[in-house]
């Protein structure tokens, strides 16, 4: 058997979990680089905390480069090609041959059409959320906006979370009755990929909480106050807090893995691409469901971190398989799951299979103290494990 060369793309979510998986699980002679443009792994979830204060960025953050004491080379580097012919990836004026490649290079955020003023907020990027978190504390009194700029976007509920923790805080501070919340979205109910059932009820949550659920809107353009939307319609704010649109990131968008939605198709179950050696999880790809709900289109698998950790643990398995001549048969089950922060030390909890006919099948636990225990536990397990 020869030794193989092993390169991992991106050192999020999927990248760390398949990178750690392969070197628990194969001899030393074979490599496995992991290569990110940055230093630091982000623990995403948490940044919805530190906006409110509850974290501070050194907590949710980890050094890519202490993956190399447990024999996992990591290269820092911008990657900008990537040629499934010629099996190597370039970076830094540098190429490196592979035998397995896995794409894990997330989406990227599209932030040009936000014009830089002191109040609109990228709340899904680690800077973004910092200023995030300074506005909201010293606002006291107008309209705040949280706005979905494009589908699909990564974290379905991490929006609503938002919104639910913003509620939360004002009310704290007693004087939640002088700020209006509102939602605008090109989806037609909350995570609607998880079905109308717990879409209307996430809705009903926000209206109980008086955070206006504005569905269907879709972007044109926005100035310092005031979005406007392709149904004519405008919104004005006092603070606006972004999702930015979408994409897959530039080095992606130039190969011939991507089809018509941008991403990368894989094969549901295996993450295999149409080439030979070349995996795809998390983020950076598109999955079409079996199911769908009656009057919907189709359905894609939503874009989170849950999803990537498992794919990245079926692709490291076959790949440790493929390698030690035995059947690659892990399969990916669709599974997920996801918590929900509400405030006041609350969360839901949600979980389903994402690949049941003929729909989705996701169950929504009561909320309670446990959930949030549950992420913060979460949280500080997956800091651990990998790093
Ligand atoms: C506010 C917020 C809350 C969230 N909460 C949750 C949650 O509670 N549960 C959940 O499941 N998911 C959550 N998510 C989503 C989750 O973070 C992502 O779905 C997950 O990180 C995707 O993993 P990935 O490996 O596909 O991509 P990423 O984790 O985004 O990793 C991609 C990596 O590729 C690198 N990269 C990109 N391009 C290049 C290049 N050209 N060269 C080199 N490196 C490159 C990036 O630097 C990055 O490190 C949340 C996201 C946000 C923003």
């Amino acid at each position: 058997m020869s030794a193989k060369t092993i390169v991992v793309l991106g050192g999020g979510s999927g990248g760390i979990v398949c990178a750690n998986e392969l070197r628990k699980k194969l001899g030393g002679e074979h490599r496995i680089i992991l290569i990110d443009k940055d230093e630091e792994h982000t623990f995403y979830p948490s940044l919805l905390w530190l906006i409110f204060g509850l974290r501070k960025p050194e907590q949710i953050k980890r050094s890519l480069r202490a993956l190399t004491k447990k024999g996992i080379e990591f290269i820092q580097g911008e990657v900008t090609e990537i040629s499934t012919e010629k099996k190597s990836i370039s970076l830094n004026r540098q190429n490196i041959n592979y035998d397995e490649l896995i794409i894990s290079l997330g989406a990227e955020l599209n932030t040009k059409a936000f014009p830089k003023t002191p109040k609109i907020f990228n709340f899904y990027c680690l800077e973004g959320a910092k200023l995030s978190g300074e506005a909201i504390n010293n606002f006291s009194n107008g309209k705040i906006v949280i706005f979905i700029g494009g589908m699909p976007f990564k974290c379905p509920a991490a929006p609503y979370e938002f919104a639910f923790l913003i509620d939360s805080f004002f009310k704290n501070r007693n004087i939640r009755g002088r700020i209006s919340i509102e939602i605008y979205t090109p989806e037609t109910l909350p995570m609607p990929t998880a079905g109308p059932q717990i879409g209307n009820m996430l809705k009903q949550m926000l209206e109980s909480r008086q955070i206006n659920f504005n569905p269907e809107y879709k972007f044109k353009s926005v100035d310092e106050g005031k979005i406007y939307f392709e149904n004519n319609k405008t919104a004005d704010f006092d603070l606006l807090f972004v999702v930015p649109p979408h994409t897959a990131p530039e080095v992606v968008k130039k190969t011939n893995l991507i089809n018509e939605s941008g991403w990368i198709p894989v094969d549901r179950e295996t993450l295999k691409t149409k080439f030979e050696n070349v995996y795809a999880i998390g983020d950076v790809t598109t999955i079409k469901l079996p199911g769908q709900y009656k009057t919907d289109k189709p359905l894609n698998l939503p874009k989170a971190g849950v999803f990537a950790h498992y794919q990245a643990e079926v692709v490291a398995e076959n790949i440790v398989k493929e390698i030690n001549g035995q059947k690659p048969d892990k399969r990916y089950s669709g599974n997920g799951y996801c918590f929900l922060e509400l405030g006041s030390h609350k969360a839901g909890f949600a979980k389903g299979n994402f690949f049941a006919t003929p729909s989705p099948s996701v169950a929504i636990y009561s909320s309670g103290k446990i959930w949030h225990l549950g992420k913060i536990a979460f949280e500080k397990w997956w800091l651990w494990k990998w790093f």
